[in-house]
């Protein structure tokens, strides 16, 4: 072998195996999303080791055996970065967010793909072989991610939209449900000849933009996630109920249960239900279960062991690689499990919970809790058409969580979207008329 061949050799052995460093690092990154998404903060551990993943990535490609080559240390950073910043944008819109975070999560499905042209132009200009391998993987993997959104996407059945969710949809449209449709990229909208319907989502195409739609934009929950989320919450209490867990509807899913005769709130994000841990019914021995159940049933579950908190998804657990890029979408159907302990608080017995809930008081050992006798013995109510566990005290219940809970309270993360709201449901309120 002469030299020449030696180093081309090595150059195409680091050139993959930078490669996989940025697989590895993309994949850590999008995980790693799933905190702001879930309203928490990333863990520092697992922000740590994806920074290390990325420089690495860099390191590999701008060391050499002549030294730090400039250019690719540049262009590799500036690359790395600037999709990085493009991948987490939809996942830090779920909260407002500024305008140029908005923008890139709008338009979250090619974003990255707009980095195609400087890649190819950076590319041509720098002949580093581990440099271009890399910018290929990162825009193959955009290019995937465009296409399993897109082309895939948009297959769901047409569903027709009743008249509270059209009126709902038109006042915070102003009327102009096109142009609505079009500075917000709703794809799920159908105008045709003065008809409006919405192509739902299914199992096996992406979900709605939930957090967009429902709780940013104001409007009400898409017909096609209202069907699954009925699916979800009878699949979660079966669940549930055949591992004999303790549980019971919680949030705003028992608000909807109690307020609204079995229905969901119009705006309902989530299926919430709680379940109490005890010596039998361990933390591992109910993700554990839940786990294995959702792989048989297609349904994705997600464990935040330090929160206390799962969240199952409806949609399909996808294959090992693409399974958290569920995180760049902007919501999802989901059911969150919040786990209780039964503990005694300033003397008093309460079933105590790690994260806050509604106005639930502190307890004395740092958590959030209930007394016990408004929860235990658990009763049932009708949810969307079946009974399913609730507090025994379920008034006493909401009354802790929101007070006076008959007065309708919006809880819009957008004030504008609320405030609209509330006016369509004065108007329509037979008592003020
Ligand atoms: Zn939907």
């Amino acid at each position: 072998m002469t030299g020449t061949d030696a180093s081309t050799y090595v150059g195409i052995v680091t050139a993959a195996v930078a490669c996989v460093l940025y697989v590895a690092a993309y994949r850590s990154f999008v995980y790693l999303l799933r905190y702001p998404r879930n309203w928490a903060a990333p863990s520092l551990p697992e922000t740590l080791a994806t920074g290390a993943l990325a420089v690495f990535v860099v390191a590999l490609v701008s060391l050499s055996a002549d030294g730090i080559d400039m250019p690719s240390l540049v262009v590799s950073s500036v690359f790395i970065t600037a999709l990085f910043i493009i991948i987490a944008a939809p996942a830090f819109a779920f909260q407002p967010a500024s305008r140029p975070v908005e923008f890139l999560a709008s338009h979250g499905d090619y974003a990255g793909l707009w980095l195609l042209g400087p890649a190819l132009i950076a590319g041509l200009a720098i002949p580093n072989i581990k440099l271009q391998a890399v910018m290929v993987t990162a825009m193959a993997i955009e290019g995937l991610w465009f296409a399993r959104q897109r082309l895939f996407g948009q297959v769901g059945q047409l569903y027709p939209l009743n008249e509270r969710d059209l009126s709902v949809l038109k006042t915070q449209a102003k009327d102009d449900l096109k142009a609505f449709q079009r500075r917000h990229h709703i794809r799920e909208l159908v105008l045709s000849n003065g008809a409006v319907s919405w192509r739902g989502c299914e199992k096996s195409t992406a979900p709605c933009p939930f957090n967009l739609y429902v709780n940013r934009l104001g409007l009400n929950t898409a017909p096609c996630c209202r069907e699954h989320m009925k699916d979800l919450s009878h699949y979660v209490a079966g669940c549930l109920s055949k591992m004999g867990a303790v549980h019971w509807l919680e949030g705003g899913s028992l608000l909807g249960a109690i307020r609204e005769n079995g229905g969901l709130l119009d705006w309902e994000d989530d299926v919430d239900i709680s379940v109490l841990l005890t010596a039998d019914l361990t933390w591992e021995k109910l993700t554990e279960t839940l786990v294995q159940e959702g792989a048989r049933d297609g349904y994705y579950v997600d464990i935040f062991k330090k929160s206390g908190l799962i969240s199952i998804s409806f949609d399909r657990p996808r294959r090992w690689f693409f399974r958290s890029e569920r995180n760049r979408m902007r919501g999802e159907i989901r059911a969150d499990i919040a786990v209780y302990r039964q503990v005694v608080s300033y003397g008093e017995t309460v079933l105590e919970r790690h994260c806050k809930k509604g106005a639930m008081p502190a307890t004395e050992g740092g958590g959030f809790g209930v007394p016990m006798d408004i929860v235990l013995p658990t009763k049932t109510t009708p949810l969307l058409g079946k009974d399913i566990a609730c507090p025994g005290k379920p008034d006493e219940y909401l009354e802790i969580l929101y007070g006076n809970f008959r007065e309708i309270e919006y809880t819009y993360l957008d004030p504008a979207a609320a405030k609209v709201r509330a006016k369509i449901d004065a108007d329509n309120d037979p008592a003020s008329v």
